[in-house]
């Protein structure tokens, strides 16, 4: 005869077996990640911009006022805050 606390440790045991199944693809997944990660050279940084494919008229990022360069996003310069 299965005693009651016998029952409720194997109930735990399976429950707990059930759940780490469950889980284990999601951890390796985590770990596969984080070592990729460090692999590639510390925290999740958006790769380097390629320097080389650089357009030719880069006349619209310098500011006309001061010649700083800009980021094409940009409304106004960074130097002098005129607009580009
Ligand atoms: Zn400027």
């Amino acid at each position: 005869m299965v005693s009651p606390g016998q029952l409720y440790l194997l109930a735990v045991t399976v429950m707990a077996l059930v759940a780490l199944a469950a889980a284990a693809p999601v951890l390796l997944g985590i770990a596969r990640e984080g070592r990729e990660r460090l692999r590639r050279g510390g925290p999740d940084l958006p790769a380097e911009p390629d320097e080389s494919g650089e357009s030719a008229d880069s006349s619209d990022h310098c500011c006309r006022h001061c010649g700083a360069e800009n980021e094409g996003e940009f409304a106004y310069c960074r130097e002098c805050a005129g607009p580009l």
